[in-house]
């Protein structure tokens, strides 16, 4: 069986089966093209049908591959953390906006994940001061992981923490960014597509939505020098609840931003001690 005859073959969409292939065979798009009339292994085809039918039982790509690319970087992903999502980048945008003009900036990445917030930020200012907290130690093993692999020296400081508890009360930051569970716990969502693969604690609170969001909005302040900015992403329907709560805590400058999708995606301001 050569590769066009089991892409030809393959049940999935014709894009995943390709993702699925190179996967197994180690090749880049290209080879895949143009090796596209070799005779495969038994064990080529023997893994690739094996992974085919977990993809046809709903286990995401990514789980499957142990890869994600964000933000140009190419993250390990496993179940024990959040798949990232392109969206996201829209709020490694904001930070590096926030300190485009701060050397040696100090950021905080709270509910890190793969780290891909912390390792992207950090990768695109080499100058900056990152840390990363996940309450998850399965989740921190995969973000040091990813810092390792695709930063140079310790470039992002990993730590456990849930939420702001266990930073050092020391530490202050210029931006601390946040991209977490903000779906309710009734949202039908959770039972659909990759998101029933993903560690559950990474995408809802198990309330309405907005509780992890109100306790970072609540504690963030206290880790600000003289002022400080925090920019968080939220569900579809929320940026208006979450510009309430960032009004209510004192913040200025309190404004959303839309992703690709045209979505109102990140919302933040500034606060001034
Ligand atoms: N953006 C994810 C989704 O809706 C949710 C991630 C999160 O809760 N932070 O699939």
């Amino acid at each position: 069986m050569t590769v066009a005859d089991l892409l030809r073959a393959s049940p999935l969409p014709p894009l995943e089966a390709r993702i699925l292939l190179m996967h197994v065979l180690g090749w880049r798009r290209t080879e895949l093209i143009t090796r596209d009339l070799l005779p495969l292994s038994e064990d080529a085809v023997a893994r690739f049908g094996a992974l085919s039918a977990r993809r046809l039982a709903g286990e995401p790509i990514a789980q499957l591959t142990g890869k994600r690319e964000f933000f140009g970087l190419e993250f390990d992903v496993t179940p024990d953390v959040l798949i990232p999502r392109p969206e996201t980048e829209l709020l490694v945008e904001l930070a590096l906006e926030v300190i485009a003009d701060t050397p040696n900036a100090r950021v905080l990445d709270l509910g890190t994940g793969t780290g891909a917030i912390a390792v992207s930020i950090a990768h695109a200012r080499p100058d900056a001061r990152v840390w990363a907290v996940d309450r998850s130690d399965a989740a921190l093993h995969i973000a040091r992981g990813n810092g390792a692999r695709l930063l140079t020296e310790n470039a992002v400081t990993f730590m456990q923490s849930d939420w702001t508890a266990n930073i050092d009360s020391s530490l202050r930051f210029d931006v601390i960014v946040s991209n977490p569970p903000y779906i309710a716990s009734d949202d039908p969502h959770l039972e659909q597509g990759d998101l029933r693969f993903e560690p559950r604690g990474a995408l809802t609170d198990d309330a309405d939505g907005l509780s992890a969001i109100r306790t970072i909005i609540e504690t963030a302040p206290s880790l600000f020098a003289n002022r400080g900015a925090l920019w968080l992403e939220h569900g579809y329907d929320q940026a208006e609840a979450v510009r309430g709560l960032l009004n209510a805590r004192g913040f200025t400058d309190v404004r959303s931003m839309r992703d690709l999708a045209g979505i109102e995606r990140c919302s933040g301001g500034v606060f001034a001690a």
